[in-house]
């Protein structure tokens, strides 16, 4: 039987957990766990058939150990306060692993956003956004919304665009959102973000020699066979990614049905076909599995959960036959589904590290909006030029024609590229900070090595206040 703790009670257990193998003040800890405030708030839309709906909606600002709050705002039928705390407090754990220096956050809107018209959305959106300013839960210095589940760069160019009429004056403005449209202040790359950086965190996982062999795998993720679970933003990106670094995806599930290929499927052929049929039912790229959680449990090296949480728990963790989860989605492993999973030598690589490709680079962009200019616009030539003089100074030290060089081709950087390696590198470092931490500490797993150090980094924050032993 799966428990019937809730979301945030989950987020909690796994806190306490890690927190057994820190050493601070018991009270400090607490601080560290609990949201430090929420709204809750209703308000009425008219819909286009003129009915009135009244409109339930949260905001939880987990932690304001550093300023701004940073998450996202999701769009769904059922979501509620403790939900929304969970996800904000796993926004915490999640900016102090990648060193992205703000608090956690979360917002919520209770409505399904596939009914709704535009008009409507946009109607809802602005609201929303005129509460939070009302009640100070928003500001390029105090808490910076993005897209998460069921939102994208249009609601966040009407969040951007209300803030700019009704808070005249403040510098930066468009720093109030991240995850907006190119051409209203964002950033190249946010909307793969996410998905990319999952699959390098996979990466680096199964890079080591050591971690790979112990799950019976060769190290590396070429040849690896993937199946992700979601097709949206965050899976669909990192079956991209997951592809070019060779790894192949066997299989695909959506809330109503999933194929599997164990020659591998075509995502985009696979994703047209969803999208024009509503289902993966009739698609040739792969054998239709019909029950929607079936997919999870098919033979493959690395299953990655990319939708929502609470997908692996005690119930089917016994069945899952991949070596290495890699959670895609916020919270989709619950503390007992962990528990067999560990018993069971499959390793799980949480959310709070793997996922954070989309608030790095929201963070990018939040720099880009407050310095008010790209990062292309500075660094672009400087790189090239450098390039330039590297190739004249290899051929002048090799002998060659200077004349037959052919350096006009060269290119500088875009800021795409420039976002890109940042995300990488940030990847990459902070998967080798994790993976010594779990190591140095004899940490059970992975998540517990990350939620531990992740509590450390803003625990010692409080600490130099002074106010905890
Ligand atoms: N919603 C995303 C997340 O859960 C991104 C948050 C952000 O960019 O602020 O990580």
């Amino acid at each position: 039987m799966s428990s019937q703790r809730s979301f945030f009670e989950d987020v909690l257990l796994f806190i306490d957990r890690a927190g057994s193998y820190l050493d601070y003040h018991p009270k400090l800890l607490e601080q560290v766990k609990f949201c430090n405030s929420s709204l809750l708030i209703r308000f009425p839309v008219r819909m286009d058939n003129g009915d009135i709906n009244v409109v339930e909606a949260f905001r939880a600002e987990h932690s304001h150990h550093r300023l701004p709050c940073k998450g996202g705002i999701r769009f769904a039928p059922g979501v509620s306060m403790d939900e929304t705390m969970a996800l904000a407090a796993l926004m915490s754990l999640k900016c102090a692993l990648v060193d992205v220096p703000f608090g956690g956050a979360k917002g919520a809107v209770n409505i399904d956003p596939k009914i709704l018209s535009d008009g409507e959305r946009e109607r809802i959106t602005r609201r929303y956004t005129a509460e939070l300013i009302k009640k100070d839960f928003i500001g390029p210095e105090i808490d910076v919304p993005a897209p998460d589940y069921g939102t994208g760069a249009q609601e966040m160019a009407w969040i951007c665009d209300t803030y700019k009429q009704l808070c005249k004056g403040v510098p930066n403005y468009h720093a109030c959102v991240t995850g907006k449209p190119l051409d209203l202040h964002g950033i190249p790359g946010r909307s793969e973000a996410t998905g990319q950086g999952v699959a390098f965190g996979i990466r680096e996982a199964l890079a080591i020699d050591e971690d790979a062999r112990a799950l019976g795998l060769t190290p590396g993720i070429s040849g690896k066979r993937v199946v992700i679970q979601g097709l949206g933003k965050v899976g669909y990106h990192a079956a991209q990614c997951l592809q070019r670094l060779g790894a192949s995806i066997v299989g695909v599930g959506e809330y109503n049905g999933g194929l599997y290929d164990e020659n591998g499927i075509d995502i985009d052929a696979a994703l047209e076909w969803f999208r024009s049929h509503g289902s993966f039912e009739g698609s040739d790229h792969g054998i239709f599995i019909a029950e929607p959680t079936a997919i999870l449990e098919q033979d493959c090296d690395v299953l990655v959960p990319a939708a929502l949480e609470h997908v692996i728990t005690s119930d089917n963790a016994g069945r899952i036959q991949a070596k290495v989860i890699g959670e895609g989605a916020n919270g989709p492993v619950t503390p007992d589904g962990d528990s067999v999973l560990r018993d069971r030598g499959i390793m799980v690589i949480p959310d709070v590290y793997l996922n954070a490709g989309g608030v790095t680079v929201s963070y990018f962009e939040w720099l880009k909006n407050r310095n008010r200019v790209s990062f292309e616009r500075m660094n672009s030539r400087y790189f090239l030029n450098m390039q330039k003089d590297l190739m004249r100074q290899f051929a002048i030290t090799a002998g060659l024609d200077q004349e037959a060089l052919d350096i006009d081709h060269l290119r500088g950087p875009s800021e795409l590229d420039f976002v890109n390696a940042a995300l990488e590198d940030t990847m990459v470092r902070s998967y080798a900070k994790i993976r010594a931490y779990w190591k140095d500490n004899d940490c059970p797993d992975l998540r517990t090595a990350a939620f531990a150090s992740a509590i450390d980094k803003i625990a010692s924050t409080y600490q130099t206040l002074g106010i905890f032993p």
